[in-house]
Parts: structure tokens; C-alpha cells; sequence
């Protein structure tokens, strides 16, 4: 366990009498005053693999389902992609119904745990989680719409994330008006007018939108004294980047409404931008690539916004957000559910549930529905540590 000397009241552990025994805090605040300071420590991300899934969804532990930035030339002109066209025939939408939870994320660390950097023990001290989880804690102190929850489970030491959709993000999500629908299409229709398959190849609308394909990157990093494993799609890589060294060649691509008044504007630095920003700053990917829709669904302009000053755009706005805040928040969760998560016992779960204008609260549970780790990592982690793997005698 980590030490819990720290000055934020957000981690203090309260004292049980007459036992003096420490017990985990019950719940979480998520007011950004409460997470003002310096800027947490956090390691530059390093990428230990990747892995992709098909257009059946089915996991290959490579890089195929990279693609490769393909910006329209500047010559003057303004692109005119039409993020309408092929929907929806041309579109394969991934099945929503289906729970992946960690499952692709487990078979790459079950295929690399042997050969993991930071040497063995470094996984039993780390947390694993996706991007898009750490992403929403990001943003937690700043949301006001829509509420989470995270399952935690203990295994073999390491502390594993995994979301649980929220009854009314499920409501939502099947009651989609059509509008919303056709919108997420624009956005993945967007990457593939700006993607290749191949480095120096073209660009083919003409295809279909399938987004059961992905390319994942996984990353390691360290935020304050927490160890992370964690992976995140990647869009794409950019092969005239001034380096080739994944993340800082990645590229993410974006679309946006077109602002045209100060209102607008001010309104995206402080919604948009933040949900950018922490989603490129965990990978450390350097730049998000927008393309801005006019109302009839064109992008007419594209603008490249560099991770690293998108705070800049609300740095002097009182109701803007601040990188400090959110990373402080994070490490204050993470810390939370470590305190919280003392049991080493995959079918044991914790539900960390939060809703805007709300603390986190924690409840306990075992097995279905909500114990997330599959029989088959478990067992083969199990495996290991029944049969260590024998080191090779000259004779093999
Ligand atoms: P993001 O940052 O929210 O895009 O999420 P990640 O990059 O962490 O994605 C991790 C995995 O979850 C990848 O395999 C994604 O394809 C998948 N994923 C991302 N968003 C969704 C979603 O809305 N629903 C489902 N079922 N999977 C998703
Ligand atoms: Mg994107």
C-alpha cells in the first residue's frame, strides 16, 4: 500500500475508535477547489505494444489496423469532405450490446506479462485500465452532464479499472435520436477522408465506415506514485512526424460544429477542448488534428491543436478548466480505490459510482454481474504462479 501522508483532505483516512484501526474513506469529492495545487508528477508515457481488432472485432496482437495521416494538400484550397456520404449504407457499426470490459486489453498483457518492462513485480504494483476510463476521472470535477461507474477488482496485486454503463447512459444510448447516430458516423467518416492504409498511400471515401476496427496503443506511465498499464485507440500516425517513436508520431482527429461568434468560441475552449485534451494528454499524443462541419455536415476547414497549449485557451477564463485540477483529482481516486480495494480476489468487485453535484460513493459485490476479470486470464495468471516457467537448461 501507498503511504497516505498527504495534505489534501480528499485522501484522509478517518480514525475508528477505540481500534485506532485505519478505514478506507467512504466517499470522494469531486469539487475542483478542493483539487487546486501543482501539477502531480506524471511519467512521460512509453508505449509497450499494441494490438488491433478486425472488422469482426476479433484481437490480433499488431499493428494492422494502423493507419497512416493523410492530410489533404495546402495548396490554397479548403478540403470539402462530406461527412454525410455512405450513411448509412456504407456503415458497420460496431454492436454496442456486446460488454467487451477489459477483455482485449487482458489477452495483450496475458501475452507479454513475461517480458514486461520495469521487470517482474512491476505489474503487481500497477493499475490497468483503458484511456477512455482515466479520461472520464480526468474530467470528473468539470462534468455536469453525465455520471459514471468503475468497477475495481485486486488480482495478483494489480489494480484493474473497468466501466460499468450507468442504467441512464444505457437509456441513452438506446433511445439515440437518429441526429446523434448520423453524427458519430461524421466523426469516424472524417478519419477515413484523412487516413491511408499504407504510409504514402491515398486516402478511399469510397469505402465503407466499419468501427469494429481499431488500433490500440498500450502505454505505460506513472501518475504520482501510481504505476499505470493502460491502452487507447489510436487514429492514426503521422509518417512525416520530426520523430517515429509512437506516441509522439500519433495523431488524433477530431470534428467539430464551426463557430462563427465569441460565444461559440468560448463554449469549446471550455467543453470540447477539456475532453480533448485529457484524452491526448494520458497517451501523450501531441496533436488533435479538427475538422469544423457547417450545418449541411461539410468540413470546409481543418486546424491542428497542439495538446500541450489547448490549456492556454482558457488559462485567463474563470470558468475554464485547469490540468492541475483534473490530474489531482485522478491521483485522489486512484488512491481512493487503492485504499478502498485491500482484498486480493478477482470475483470480489467494487463499484465506484458518481453523479455531477455528488461525492464518489463505493459499494460491495461478488461474482455476476458485475465481477469483470474472464476465467481465462485468471486462470492462466493462476498458471504462473503454480508452475513458474523453468528457465532453459543448455541441454533444451
Ligand atoms: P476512448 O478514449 O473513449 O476512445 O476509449 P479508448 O481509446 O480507451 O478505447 C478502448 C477500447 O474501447 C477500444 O477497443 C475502443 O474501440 C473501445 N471503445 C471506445 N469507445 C467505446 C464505446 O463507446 N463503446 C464500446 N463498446 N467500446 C468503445
Ligand atoms: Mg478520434
Amino acid at each position: 500500500m501507498e503511504s497516505r501522508g498527504t495534505k489534501r483532505g480528499a485522501e484522509k483516512i478517518e480514525e475508528a475508535e477505540p481500534w485506532n484501526k485505519l478505514l478506507p474513506a467512504s466517499s470522494l469529492p469531486t469539487d475542483p477547489a478542493l483539487y487546486v495545487g501543482p501539477f502531480p508528477f506524471y511519467r512521460r508515457p512509453s508505449e509497450l505494444g499494441c494490438f488491433s481488432l478486425d472488422a469482426q472485432r476479433q484481437y490480433h496482437g499488431d499493428a494492422r489496423a494502423l493507419r497512416y495521416y493523410c492530410p489533404p494538400p495546402t495548396n490554397g484550397q479548403s478540403p470539402n469532405f462530406d461527412l454525410r456520404d455512405g450513411y448509412p449504407d456504407r456503415y458497420r457499426p460496431r454492436d454496442e450490446e456486446v460488454q467487451e470490459r477489459l477483455d482485449h486489453l487482458l489477452c495483450w498483457v496475458l501475452e507479454h506479462r513475461g517480458r514486461l518492462e520495469g521487470g517482474p513485480g512491476w505489474l503487481a504494483g500497477a493499475i490497468v485500465t483503458w484511456r477512455g476510463h482515466l479520461t472520464k476521472l480526468l474530467t470528473t470535477p468539470y462534468e455536469r452532464q453525465e455520471g459514471w461507474q468503475l468497477a475495481a477488482s485486486r488480482f495478483q496485486g494489480t489494480l484493474y479499472l473497468s466501466e460499468v454503463e450507468t442504467p441512464a447512459a444505457r437509456v441513452q444510448r438506446l433511445t439515440r435520436p437518429p441526429v446523434l447516430q448520423e453524427l458519430m458516423y461524421m466523426g469516424y467518416k472524417f478519419e477515413q477522408y484523412m487516413c491511408a492504409d499504407k504510409p504514402g498511400g491515398s486516402t478511399d471515401p469510397s469505402g465503407e465506415v466499419n468501427t469494429n476496427v481499431a488500433f490500440c496503443s498500450v502505454l505505460r506511465s506513472r501518475l504520482g506514485n501510481h504505476p499505470l498499464l493502460f491502452s487507447g485507440e489510436v487514429d492514426c500516425i503521422d509518417p512525416q512526424a520530426p520523430t517515429t517513436q509512437p506516441p509522439t508520431c500519433y495523431v488524433e482527429l477530431k470534428t467539430s460544429k464551426e463557430m462563427h461568434s465569441p460565444g461559440q468560441r468560448k463554449s469549446f475552449y471550455r467543453r470540447k477542448l477539456l475532453k480533448w485534451w485529457a484524452q491526448s494528454f494520458l497517451p501523450g499524443v501531441p496533436n488533435v488534428v479538427a475538422g469544423f462541419r457547417n450545418p449541411e455536415g461539410f468540413v470546409c476547414s481543418l486546424k491542428t491543436f497542439r495538446t500541450m497549449e489547448m490549456f492556454e485557451y482558457v488559462r485567463n477564463d474563470r470558468d475554464g478548466w485547469n490540468p492541475s485540477v483534473c490530474m489531482n483529482f485522478c491521483a485522489a481516486f486512484l488512491s481512493f480505490a487503492q485504499n478502498t480495494v485491500v482484498q486480493d480476489d478477482p470475483r470480489l468487485v467494487y463499484l465506484f459510482s458518481w453523479e455531477p453535484g455528488s461525492p464518489v460513493t463505493v459499494s460491495e459485490h461478488r461474482d455476476a454481474p458485475h465481477a469483470f476479470l474472464p476465467t481465462w486470464y485468471v486462470e492462466a495468471m493462476t498458471q504462473d504462479l503454480l508452475s513458474p516457467p523453468k528457465t532453459p537448461s543448455p541441454k533444451d
